[in-house]
C-alpha cells in the first residue's frame, strides 16, 4: 500500500512530463500557439508542485492506529507491519506527518 502511493504519484508526475513534452512540440510546430500558453503554463506550474513536494514534509505518511509509531515496514506479501508494536495492516494515512498524534510539535 505505502508503494502504491509513491508509485501513483510518480505515475502522475510522468504524464504531466509527457503532456507537458507534447504540447511544447505541437507549438513548435505551429505558427501560433497551438495549446494557449496558459494552459502550458498551468502544466509547468503543476509539474512545479508535484516535484517539489518531493523533498517536502508535506506528503501523506502512514502510521500505526495503535502507538502511532512511523515505522512502517511493508513485508512481501504487502502488509503494513509496525515495527514498534507489531499490529499488522492497522495503519492510518495522515495527510502530513504534523497531522499524526505526538509530531504536531514537530512542524517549523
Ligand atoms: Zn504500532
Amino acid at each position: 500500500m505505502l508503494r502504491k502511493m509513491k508509485t501513483d504519484k510518480e505515475k502522475i508526475i510522468k504524464h504531466y512530463e509527457e503532456l507537458l513534452e507534447y504540447v511544447e512540440e505541437c507549438n513548435r510546430f505551429h505558427v501560433f500557439n497551438y495549446y494557449d500558453s496558459e494552459y502550458v503554463e498551468t502544466i509547468k506550474q503543476k509539474l512545479k508542485e508535484m516535484k517539489a513536494k518531493e523533498n517536502y514534509d508535506e506528503i501523506p505518511v502512514a502510521a500505526c492506529k495503535h502507538c502511532h509509531s512511523l515505522h512502517i515496514i511493508e513485508d512481501e506479501d504487502s502488509n503494513n507491519v509496525c515495527m514498534k508494536c507489531g499490529s499488522v495492516n492497522d495503519i492510518i494515512i495522515y495527510e502530513t506527518i504534523y497531522s499524526v498524534p505526538g509530531h504536531e510539535k514537530f512542524k517549523k
